[in-house]
């Protein structure tokens, strides 16, 4: 599994990078999220994403196959 970013829909109001700082990053240029794992997640790392997902007030972030 893996996780994405919606750039259209992020807001730049980073609390995924807070929830979870080993899986996204703030751009520089406008603070919006992207995503830092490249590959398939781990458990932990699926737990981790999970909790910035249900964090996120815009809903920019969802699991892919
Ligand atoms: S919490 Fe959601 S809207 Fe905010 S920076 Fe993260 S992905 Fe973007």
């Amino acid at each position: 599994m893996r996780v994405r970013v919606d750039e259209n829909i992020c807001q730049g109001h980073t609390l995924c990078a807070m929830a979870a700082p080993e899986i996204f990053g703030l751009r520089d240029e406008d603070g919006h999220s992207y995503v830092l794992v490249t590959g398939e997640l781990t458990a932990d790392q699926q737990a981790a994403a999970n909790s910035a997902l249900i964090g996120c007030p815009e809903r920019a972030i969802s699991f892919t196959d």
